[in-house]
């Protein structure tokens, strides 16, 4: 059975351009970057390649890349570390109501903690507004942490104007562009943004490597402690083939991101125009063109709670998708939160499908999708009218 891989936004495939640039460090390349001699310094010299490779994607300079393990762990990073240079009472934090968890988890312990946090309400077509920030801000507000990109619904957020106002009031602003990163440009040279969380397997790179961008002179202590690598902040062996691997990522999307995002885009579009045409209760959830470009979540009318069905019955056609995002798999039949942030009701937000694209996905692939698809809401349609007309 041919399989189909809809479902980027929880993880991606590696390109083997990444895993080329990853095997020496697996046998000859084996080295400590820590270590003085040769083995060593081979190892550093990868490591040095892989941060100038990061840098490069956001116009960053190396000095300002931190390297984590993921991106959860560089949301923790800043939030925790910029919250331990206050007293709870003076350091009031700002985020939103649909941020992942790696974000809202974090803002609870630090809730439990003492200190005060604000979750910035989103509109139906899930965007946070600028002038819902400029109310929420407060003279101790220190940090203000909004997505640049959501997960769930895949809507971008207009992250240059929140930033702004935020360094207008003298906070530091952080985004979580762990879906964002490679697919969208995001320059730091033309952005006041002070930290951004990123992970190497959302962009056709490895698991368990991700960085923080901290802008230079802005400061925050350390969540590990140790040997003091990392310019100290994030101390442990690096990760060396993990780090090689996202430089890779990194140089390959900063060639090939305008071709491939209007690829996606116009991939994207003819799924989402395929889908209304030949499902008519189906309604595509979060803003029509302010998203990514390989991101689809659609809802279907009367048969919200029909959705991990679907997803099931895809599934056993070998096409991969998602009913929400990986993390949430923990809570399958529950109603999201984000989509309730969105304003949907209880029932709406409990039946979306999330198709997201990326750089193997084939024009053949999407009209295979379009042909299964409809067949398939059909004959559940059948299945949720004999079981009312049973109950009836
Ligand atoms: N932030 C967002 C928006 C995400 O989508 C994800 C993963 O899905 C994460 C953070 C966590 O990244 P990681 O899987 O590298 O921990």
């Amino acid at each position: 059975m041919e399989q189909i891989y809809f479902d980027h936004s929880a993880t991606t495939p590696l390109d083997p351009r990444v895993v080329d640039a990853m095997m020496p460090f697996y046998s000859a390349d084996f080295g400590n970057p820590s270590s003085l001699h040769w083995a060593g310094q081979q190892a550093r010299q990868a490591i040095v390649q892989g941060r100038q490779q990061v840098a490069d994607l956001f116009h960053a300079s190396p000095d300002e890349i931190i390297f984590t393990a993921s991106g959860t762990e560089a949301d923790n990073m800043v939030l925790m570390g910029v919250a331990v240079r206050y007293q709870p009472r003076d350091c009031h934090i700002i985020t939103s109501s649909f941020e992942h968890p790696a974000i809202l988890e974090t803002c609870k312990h630090l809730e439990k903690l003492g200190y005060p946090i604000s979750y910035l309400p989103v509109t139906p077509d899930g965007i946070i507004e600028p002038q819902s920030l400029r109310q929420a801000l407060r003279p101790t507000t220190r940090l203000v942490s909004v997505m640049a990109a959501n997960n769930v619904v895949g809507t971008l957020q207009p992250i240059g104007e929140l930033a702004r106002i935020t360094r207008e009031h003298g906070a530091l602003f952080h985004t979580d562009a762990v879906q964002a990163v490679g697919k969208i440009p995001l320059h730091m040279d033309a952005l006041p943004l002070d930290f951004v969380s990123m992970s190497a397997h959302k962009l056709h790179g490895p698991k368990g490597i991700g960085a923080l961008f901290i802008r230079r002179g802005t400061v925050i202590e350390p969540l590990i402690h140790g040997g003091g690598q990392e310019r100290g902040l994030r101390s442990a062996t690096e990760n060396v083939a993990g780090i090689a691997g996202f430089g890779k990522a990194a140089a390959i999307a900063s060639a090939e991101m305008s071709t491939e995002a209007s690829r996606l885009v116009s991939l994207r579009d003819r799924i989402i125009n395929g889908i209304q045409t030949q499902i008519p209760n189906a309604y595509l959830i979060g803003h029509p063109y302010k998203r990514l470009p390989g991101h689809i979540c659609l809802g279907f009318a009367g048969q919200e709670g029909e959705a991990m069905h679907l997803m099931l019955a895809l599934n056993e056609e070998g096409i991969a998708v998602s009913t929400g995002s990986a993390c949430s798999s923990h809570n399958a039949g529950q109603p999201s939160y984000i989509l309730m942030a969105m304003g949907m009701d209880p029932v709406r937000a409990r039946g979306s499908l999330r198709i997201t694209l990326g750089r193997f996905n084939t024009d053949l692939e999407a009209d295979t999708f379009l042909k299964v698809l409809p067949r398939l809401t059909e004959s559940l349609r059948h299945i949720t009218s004999r079981s009312f007309a049973a109950v009836a």
